[in-house]
């Protein structure tokens, strides 16, 4: 890959841009987005535009000229900064994670897995761990992802890889969390998008397999209400589908998931369109009846879900209630009974997502040598619709954090460095987010806990809750009451990358999560055997930060059914996660990757500068660009910077001294300093001093 030098194609790294505004920054990233120059660093920062073509700078030959090379030798490139991660580690260094981060469509999961192919060919021959990392995301895609109006391969869940290595640079397998997959699309995707690929691509692939067409009771000529028909057309147009079932079946071997617990996993697939046929009628207002003229939905699903046809219609029409021991059947009205199946539609769905995360991670479960570990972090970003939900709130809320997170990392902490070293520098502000999350998460009281202990009321009702924060925030600088017309079901949040308004209804329901326990009780007597592993899988409750591979999945399933009193909402069980992830981020070494969406039309070579400059400032972009600039992003304790530098010194220089090694690169004054027990440096001096180093060892 050659890089221009010439002044129209911008520069590769831009503290070494003399005049720092956002405008200059959105210039350089337009000029060198003209000429295909996609990535930029900002330090060791790296901004990716989303090139929306095939650019050819991904294959083999680029892994290997970026292989072993130091950072900022070779022109920007993702493969750099994985390469520097994984150097580091192997270096015995502390272990590393990447942060991608960027509104939807800005090319987050495309760098997340050109990272991780990075890794799998740095790692040295393909193993069997790496091809299952690999595969894995195959399986991931097609259960989590959807064409979405931004994005057409989007993601619906946040993850986070862990992949572990051993002492010599080895891959010893990964671990994978995965957070809030969207569930609401299962049963209702939105106008102009599509559900999750695997439902396309099943019906698609089993029109050539007609075996298992007919074991899953898949027919061509129903037209399955999950699935909207305009967007079957568009994906058969595309003939996008052909071969993934193929590709699918293929991954699941791989990852040894068996063929019994295929067929089962499929069956669930097909159950849940089923579900979505079923059609119900009010009987006397009370209570509810299956339409008597289409029988074909309720025996398709139950068979599917190996239940008996009487047990499914019990799950369906009525609800069991608990009362110290003894069980009431409550009949459900006409508008619950419906509400009640899309809600075990979604449980099937987001139960079998869990457990195919928990099968990845048991079957590529890292060995006891796997000492070393390199996350790479691929969440959603910052989410602003016209109408917002609790799924919005908890984005937002996730987004704050890392920002807080960030903010720390790169700005306080850093400062904090330079005080305690007795570095000479101009303070630098930054947008500091505290306040923000302390509204939304901060105990005893906070937007998240409010909702929560509203959940656990028995009567607990968005309007209350709506009612609960007002009373409550009123005069808090980050909450924002709704407008005097929508007073009623709205509430904003001032969050860092500007005011969101949320609709208050369904928050408590969507909260609660409440799925029958009867329903899956039944689950767990299933002649399925797929079916009865889902009754005690928990989805995403599992607790965070526990090792999937360590905790047996009963003991988590039973302590997940038990009263409802005290068991975790969503939000709270997401908080949990979000604060087990911060916490592990904090004890790695953190690389971050900021990923930029050039258009909304998923359009190559349009670069639209007042949508880059408004995800710029989402981004922080201008004061990392600052602090990076006027401040010394690279630290080394003194002994350390002199053994590994003193190679620079002829070697007769018997008393190797900082200043010597400086002064053989070059390094102005004004870029280096040298504190109590360490040694600063700008980007602009540690580069040349690398670069000299690989020369000569
Ligand atoms: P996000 O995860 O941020 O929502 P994706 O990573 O799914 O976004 O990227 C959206 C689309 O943009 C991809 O499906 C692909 O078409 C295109 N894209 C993203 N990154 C690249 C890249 N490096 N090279 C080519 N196309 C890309
Ligand atoms: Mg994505």
């Amino acid at each position: 890959m050659e890089e221009r030098d010439d002044e129209a194609a911008g520069v590769p790294d831009m503290t070494m841009m003399p005049h720092i505004t956002e405008q200059a920054i959105n210039d350089n990233l337009r000029r060198r987005y003209k000429y295909d120059l996609v990535y930029t660093y900002t330090g060791s920062i790296l901004v990716a535009v989303n090139p929306y073509k095939e650019l050819g700078c991904y294959g083999m030959d680029t892994m290997l000229e970026y292989r072993g090379k130091a950072f900022g030798t070779l022109p920007p490139h993702v493969f750099a900064l994985a390469e520097s991660a994984y150097s580091s580690l192997r270096n015995g260094e502390k272990n590393q994670s990447v942060v991608i981060s960027g509104e939807s469509g800005a090319g987050k999961t495309e760098t997340t897995k050109l990272i991780l192919q990075y890794l799998c060919a740095a790692g040295g021959q393909a193993s069997w761990a790496e091809q299952q990392i690999l595969e894995a995301n195959t399986v991931l895609e097609a259960f989590g992802n959807a064409k979405t109006v931004r994005n057409d391969n989007s993601s619906r869940f946040g993850k986070f890889v862990e992949v572990r290595l051993d002492g010599r640079g080895g891959i010893r397998g990964a671990v994978l969390r995965h957070f809030l997959l969207e569930r609401a699309r299962i049963t209702e995707p939105a106008p102009r998008e599509t559900n999750y690929h695997v439902f396309y691509q099943l019906l698609e692939g089993t029109k050539h397999n007609k075996e298992l067409r007919s074991t899953l009771r898949l027919r061509d000529d129903v037209q399955y209400k999950y699935l909207r028909p305009e967007d079957e057309e568009a994906r058969k147009g595309r003939g996008g589908e052909q071969g993934k079932l193929e590709a699918l079946q293929l991954a699941l071997t791989v990852l040894q998931v068996p063929p019994q617990m295929c067929e089962g996993l499929f069956k669930v697939l097909a159950a849940v369109l089923w579900l979505g046929n079923i059609q119900f009628q009010d009987v006397d207002g009370e209570r509810t009846a299956l339409a008597p003229s289409d029988t074909e939905a309720v025996e398709a699903a139950a068979a599917l879900l190996g239940l008996a046809p009487a047990t499914a219609r019990r799950v369906l029409l009525e609800r069991q209630i608990n009362v110290r021991g003894n069980v009431t059947d409550i009949p459900l009205r006409l508008h619950e009974a419906r509400e009640n199946r899309h809600a075990m539609a979604r449980a099937l769905y987001s139960r079998t997502f869990s457990w195919l995360v928990r099968h990845v991670n048991s079957c590529s479960a890292p060995g006891r040598d796997a000492t070393r570990a390199l996350g790479v972090l691929d969440i959603f970003g910052f989410e602003n619709f016209a109408s917002n939900s609790l799924e919005q709130l908890c984005i937002n809320y996730a987004n704050e954090k890392l920002h807080m997170f960030f903010n720390n990392y790169v700005f306080a902490l850093e400062q904090e460095i330079y005080q305690q070293e007795g570095i000479v520098y101009n303070p630098i502000p930054f947008t500091d987010n505290a306040v923000c999350l302390e509204l939304l998460e901060k105990p005893p009281r906070s937007l998240l806990k409010l909702l929560s202990e509203q959940c656990h009321m028995p009567k607990g009702s968005d309007g209350a809750y709506l009612t609960n924060i007002q009373g409550e925030f009123g005069e808090h600088t980050s909450f924002v009451k709704g407008s005097r017309r929508r007073w009623e079901e709205q509430f904003g949040v001032r969050h860092y990358a500007g005011d969101v308004t949320y609709s208050v209804q369904g928050f408590v329901d969507k909260n609660r999560d409440t799925q029958q326990d009867a329903f899956i009780d039944h689950l767990s007597r299933s002649q399925n055997p797929f079916v009865r592993e889902l009754a005690d899988y928990v989805t995403e409750l599992s607790p965070p930060g526990q090792d999937c591979t360590l905790s047996s999945p009963n003991s988590m399933g039973t302590t997940q059914r038990g009263t409802s009193k005290g068991r975790p909402t969503v939000v709270d069980t997401f908080r949990a996660q979000l604060q087990s992830l911060v916490d592990m981020l904090q004890a790695t070494h953190v690389w971050y990757v900021r990923c930029i969406k050039p258009n909304e039309n998923k359009e190559a070579g349009k670069f639209n500068a007042d949508l880059v400059l408004e995800q710029l400032r989402y981004l922080g972009m201008n004061e990392i660009v600052r602090i990076r600039r006027d401040g010394f992003p690279v630290h080394l304790p003194r002994e350390h910077f002199l053994q590994r530098y003193r190679c620079a010194l002829p070697a007769a220089c018997k008393e190797p001294d900082i200043s010597a090694i400086m002064a053989v690169v070059g390094a102005p004054a004004t870029d280096w300093q040298v504190g109590h027990t360490k040694v600063f440096m700008r980007s602009s001096v540690h580069a040349p001093l690398e670069a000299r180093r690989n020369h000569l060892l």
